[in-house]
């Protein structure tokens, strides 16, 4: 109950986006700074140290700051800006509450710069080197300005002798954390450009190990372990039974020879799109060998199977590849199996592959199916099948 409750409220708070939950956590966590800074001008009021009207002002600026940033970032328009975390903008926004704070502190005032400094250490892990540069700049010119104002108005409580100490300290001080940020930043620029570089050749990796660079087709090997995975999907289940079909070009030397090999090369690339554009989403077309491709259709029987087959085929009839201004007719000769799951996978690629010599026997351009030792053609499908596809021959 009590957790419930507390999930309710993290959510109200921070919401639900991750990176704005971030931001917004990251965005209350230097609000801290504000309460201490509220607490000193409390206890310097308490002593008489300061105006209860300057504790007044300076604490309302405080609230209506922090309840600016958590709404442009808890609302989500924060997204609107180049920094989606306005981190330089709720930098500043603090490093001049706090100028102001050192301004009506009088006697304590000094103690305020500790805050300038740990404002800036929030920006070390956030601000890109430019606006480090820019937040050390803006401090030091600000708290300059502040000084030569209070030194007329307030030479009691800010005398020429400590201001300057007080300057020289802030001089030095703050630019050198605007360095340490800007180096900080570099190194996290670094670091991402690094990531990425890794992340792209992993992908790169993955992509060469499991693909067919040229046709962009799962390779052979890691068709295999798409193969292994239904196999035994199929031995566990006994259903999601899958069919095989070796596919290899029709005398594909022949336009080598014609065209060149690069043309060689195109073609496969072509033969490869026409056969996805129609082939289903679950089904998987892998290059097996030179101009010899696999495919794998799942939960589907050779007769059905067929059915797509012939949609490869008629696809590459309706859109013949265009060379030099010419048509390019490719077809190509198949040899179609199902798997049962009662032999290795082996055995039934074996028996595709002698369906495929057999189609490129009887004249090419057709698909021979070998039915295998486990099954017949359910009679609807096969004469869906026939209907679709004449050049059907059964083994
Ligand atoms: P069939 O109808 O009997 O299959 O005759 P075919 O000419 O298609 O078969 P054959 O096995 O005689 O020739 C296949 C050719 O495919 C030979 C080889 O040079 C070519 N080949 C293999 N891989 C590639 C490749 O990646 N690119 C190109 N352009 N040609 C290739
Ligand atoms: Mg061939
Ligand atoms: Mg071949």
């Amino acid at each position: 109950m009590l957790f419930q409750f507390y999930r309710h409220l993290d959510r109200l708070i921070f919401g639900t986006e991750p990176k704005q939950r971030l931001r917004i956590y990251r965005s209350l966590m230097a609000a801290n700074v504000y309460v201490i800074c509220v607490g000193l001008q409390i206890y310097a009021c308490w002593v008489g140290y300061m105006d209860e009207r300057d504790v007044r002002t300076l604490s309302t600026v405080i609230v209506l700051n922090v309840g600016v940033w958590y709404i442009l970032l808890r609302t989500g328009l924060s997204r609107l800006f180049r920094d989606p975390s306005l981190t330089l903008p709720q930098i500043l926004a603090a490093l001049t509450v706090i100028v102001g704070a050192y301004a009506v502190t009088g006697p304590v005032h000094g103690s305020t710069m500790m805050l300038l400094a740990l404002v800036l250490v929030f920006g070390i892990f956030n601000l890109t080197a430019r606006d480090a540069r820019i937040a050390g700049s803006y401090t030091v010119v600000l708290m300059g300005l502040t000084m030569s104002i209070k030194l007329r108005s307030d030479p009691t409580h800010y005398p020429l002798k400590l201001e300057i100490a007080h300057f020289v300290l802030t001089a030095a001080i703050v630019p050198t954390i605007s360095a340490l940020a800007a180096q900080l930043s570099a190194l996290r620029a670094r670091l991402q450009a690094q990531k990425d570089e890794l992340a792209s050749a992993v992908t790169r990796i993955q992509m060469l190990a499991t693909r067919d660079e040229l046709t962009g087709l799962h390779n052979r090997r890691h068709m295999m372990e798409v193969l292994n995975q239904h196999q035994r999907r199929l031995d566990r289940s006994g259903h999601h039974r899958f069919c095989l079909a070796l596919l290899d070009l029709d005398h594909f030397k022949r336009i080598n020879d014609t065209h060149g090999h690069k043309v060689g090369d195109e073609v496969l690339r072509y033969f490869a799109e026409q056969a996805r554009s129609v082939m289903r989403e679950v089904d998987v077309l892998a290059r097996w060998g030179g101009e010899e491709f696999l495919l794998l259709l799942v939960d589907t029987s050779p007769a059905l199977a067929q059915i797509g087959i012939e949609r490869i085929r008629a696809q590459l009839a309706h859109a013949p590849m265009q060379v030099d201004g010419h048509a390019i007719q490719v077809t190509f000769s198949a040899g179609l199996t199902g798997y049962w799951g009662t032999e290795p996978l082996d055995a039934c690629i074996e028996r595709a592959d002698h369906a495929l010599y057999r189609a490129k026997n009887e004249g090419r351009n057709r698909t021979v199916i070998d039915l295998g030792p486990g099954a017949e053609l359910e009679p609807l499908a096969c004469a869906a099948a026939a209907a679709e596809a004449p050049q059907v021959a059964m083994l």
